[in-house]
């Protein structure tokens, strides 16, 4: 059985997928040194979408000198007002071109079509209008030191970076990057991941289309193990930001000792969303449904732990059951389809192998865990009750559909279990009780804390998180200090 259509030719995404796929370094379309090249796979149906030019070392050593040189260049010494205005001019690009950005994201990551136009693509837009709207008010401060002197500072943009991004939110989390990168005056060499390139080569069209000069914004896709670990070793790269698993960030982090590289790492998590006895559970089980099923539960922040109150426990499990049975399992570029493919086959057998795991440890599977179909990467959606909170499925992040619902006795029990991993990304929690959820929130050990809702980002609020799920934050103008170093200014008044 296949689920999705065969790529039909008539799309808006036609015209590009049919071009051959290349790397952009310096404002031009260049094959690989090595003329290497590898597939993207439409993880609806596993057909080939595009054979994408594969970037190695000599790439990465090409683009890091492109881009060296557009930020010595243009684009440093280019008006603020004038780099926000070329941002803007992309905005508006990506507006005009959504039907095609929509479909070329949702075929070659497996989205559903309908959650990228309603989120991808407007969190990516408003990323960069916000960034845009900062490129000019990022500012310095006088500091009074001396009466002789006047002692003041700027902020300077870090330099080159390297933008490393992931397959779950191709464009939004590229734009978390590049937005305020740029903004801020940096230049940059963006990596997508190999199952998801495509999205990322055709917004870097439309920046050199909105007048991003040359060499500004390059996008090299390639394997992690090679071009990207060029990028993070390459010692003209002056910052890495990076969003994947923990062990590759871990690895960055090593890497970049080498120049000192600036760092930030977005990485996983294994978040509690905590439902106590008193909590509206029709609201809180919709909420913890959507926490984990979203994206196929691909998400670093997903909800894919439910802690529930003993009283409480039977009916979420009941409702969360319900509510992943109703989900419809389909074809991406269908806008009825609300859960589509896990991104590759190697994460769907890992995904089930977690399931089998679980069925051992003495969970109750209590709906899905299973492949659907024979063609593309689909798995109906996992409840599993009676999980204790040291089985694996408890502890490591799964990143597919499989929820584990824990029981717990009351607040110290729940802050126990909530914080009781090696990641500290995001925590909810649910209670009509206003002590107990500010005490659960200033307890939690989390980078995001929501109240009575679940899953909410946005791009003025800072992202990430501590421990095993990152390093640093993005998003706000935490990320305006990321990409820019201050520097300090002595005038002697005496001369
Ligand atoms: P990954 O960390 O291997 O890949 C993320 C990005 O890093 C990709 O662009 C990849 O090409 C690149 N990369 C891989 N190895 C690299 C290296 N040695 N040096 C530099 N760059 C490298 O993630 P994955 O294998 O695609 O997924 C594995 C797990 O990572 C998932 O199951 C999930 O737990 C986690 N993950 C988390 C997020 C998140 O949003 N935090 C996103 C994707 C994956």
């Amino acid at each position: 059985m296949s689920i999705a259509h065969d790529f039909s030719q008539q799309t808006p995404a036609a015209a590009f997928l049919a071009r051959p796929q290349q790397l952009l370094i310096d404002g031009r379309h260049v094959p690989s040194v090595s003329g290497r090249t590898f597939n993207s796979l439409n993880p609806a149906n596993e057909q080939v979408i595009a054979t994408i030019a594969e970037a190695s070392e000599a790439d990465v050593d090409i683009a890091v000198a492109a881009a060296r040189r557009a930020f010595e260049g243009p684009w440093r010494t280019m008006r603020a007002a004038e780099r926000g205005n070329i941002l803007l001019k992309w905005a508006e690009l990506l507006k005009q071109h959504a039907d095609e950005i929509v479909e070329i994201e949702s075929l070659d990551a497996g989205k559903p079509i309908a959650a990228v136009l309603r989120q991808d693509l407007p969190a990516a837009i408003d990323t960069l209008i916000y960034y845009a709207g900062w490129a000019d008010k990022i500012s310095g401060e006088v500091i009074s030191t001396r009466d002789d002197a006047l002692t003041y500072t700027v902020r300077e943009p870090v330099g080159v970076v390297a933008a490393i991004v992931p397959w779950n939110f191709p464009l939004m989390i590229g734009m978390w990057k590049l937005a305020p990168a740029l903004a801020c005056g940096c230049t940059v060499i963006m990596k997508p991941a190999e199952q998801t390139s495509l999205s990322a080569l055709r917004i870097g069209e439309l920046a050199l289309e909105a007048g991003l000069p040359p060499g500004v914004l390059n996008i090299i896709p390639g394997l992690g193990r090679v071009a990207g670990e060029a990028l993070v070793n390459h010692p003209d790269v002056d910052k890495v930001t990076f969003t994947g698993s923990p062990g590759v960030g871990r690895g960055i982090m090593k890497a970049a000792a080498g120049n000192f590289k600036r760092v930030t790492l977005e990485l996983g998590g294994k978040s509690a969303n905590v439902i106590f006895d008193d909590a509206d559970l029709d609201a809180a089980s919709k909420a913890a449904a959507a926490g984990i099923f979203f994206n196929a539960g691909q998400v670093c922040s997903a909800g894919s732990r439910v802690l529930v109150q003993e009283k409480a426990y039977d009916e979420v499990v009941d409702r969360l059951m319900a509510r992943a049975k109703s989900l419809r399992i389909g074809d991406p570029l269908n806008r009825a389809t609300s859960l589509g493919p896990v991104i590759s086959e190697k994460q769907m057998g890992t995904i089930l192998d977690y399931v089998a795991t679980g069925q051992k440890e003495g969970a109750s599977l209590v709906t899905g865990g299973e492949r659907v179909g024979h063609r593309g990467y689909f798995i109906s959606p996992a409840v599993f009750a009676n999980v204790k909170h040291e089985m694996r499925i408890s502890q490591e992040e799964i990143f597919g559909p499989v929820v584990s619902v824990v029981r717990f006795k009351d607040e110290a029990d729940a802050l126990r279990i909530a914080n009781g991993t090696v990641y500290s990304l995001a925590a909810g929690v649910w209670s009509r009780d206003i002590g107990r959820v500010q005490r659960f929130a200033k307890r939690a050990k989390a980078g995001m804390v929501w109240i009575n809702t679940y899953g909410y980002t946005d791009v003025r609020l800072p992202w990430g998180g501590v421990r095993d799920s990152g390093l640093g934050r993005e998003h706000g103008t935490v990320a305006i200090e990321n990409f820019t170093e201050p520097k300090a200014v002595w005038m002697n008044l005496n001369v």
